[in-house]
């Protein structure tokens, strides 16, 4: 089953990609995180990316398009599908994609919208803590690590992205708005779309999911 995840920053995405991609054994793509492991290795994208990143911008399609082409056609046969989590957020890298998977052999079965509130965006964003080195997602209020500033699962240091400021919250918000939120139209209109409620706890909003796929699994 493929998945392509759909919602503001702050939504949910990647802690749901997380839950399915370890319950449902599917290959979780993130755009951003990609992003952030080429810049912090300091490749030739990761330096084309890093301002438009650290600015809440959009990164130029071709370059997103691009590494995302080359991630998809790597994905093992061990893998009953993948999920895509900030990809693709315009409707220029939404027909890339539908290029794609033509090419592949392959298609979407279900595009997840995660609806949530401003509020609850704002929240989440500025507690969000993320690991240094395996990437886990905590929050300083709702899921705090058992000590401050060290993950749980591997040791590694917890840190606050530089993304994560109110000033570049809410410029990711208004980018989301202008550009993303035309997504949302294009799968609607393809008949792919599903909302999620997504100002529930994790569990929750996973449940919703596990219902909506209930009969494929
Ligand atoms: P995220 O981790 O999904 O919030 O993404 C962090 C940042 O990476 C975004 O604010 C953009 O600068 C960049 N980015 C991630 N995915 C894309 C995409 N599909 N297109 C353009 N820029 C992206």
């Amino acid at each position: 089953m493929n998945f392509v995840l759909l919602g503001a920053p702050g939504a949910g995405k990647g802690t749901q990609a997380e839950l399915m991609r370890e319950r449902l054994n599917l290959e979780h793509l993130s755009t951003g995180d990609l992003l952030r492991a080429e810049m912090n290795a300091q490749s030739e994208l990761g330096a084309k990316a890093k301002s438009y990143v650290e600015s809440g911008s959009l990164v130029p399609d071709e370059l997103i398009i691009s590494m995302i082409k080359e991630k998809l056609t790597k994905i093992g046969p061990d893998k009953k599908g993948f999920i895509l989590d900030g990809f693709p957020r315009t409707v220029a890298q939404a027909q890339a994609l539908d290029k794609m998977l033509s090419e592949l052999g392959a298609k979407l079965d279900y595009v997840l919208y995660f609806e949530v509130s401003w509020d609850v965006v704002k929240e989440r964003l500025l507690g969000r803590r993320v690991c240094k080195n395996c990437g886990a997602i905590y929050h300083i209020k709702n899921k705090p690590p058992e000590n401050e500033g060290v993950c749980d699962l591997c040791g590694g240091e917890l840190y606050q992205r530089k993304d994560d400021t109110e000033e570049v919250i809410k410029n990711r918000f208004e980018v989301y708005e202008e550009q993303t939120a035309p997504v949302i139209d294009f799968y609607k209109t393809k008949g792919l779309l599903k909302t999620i409620n997504s100002n529930t706890s994790a569990e929750d909003t996973y449940s919703q999911i596990e219902a909506l796929i209930s009969d494929r699994v």
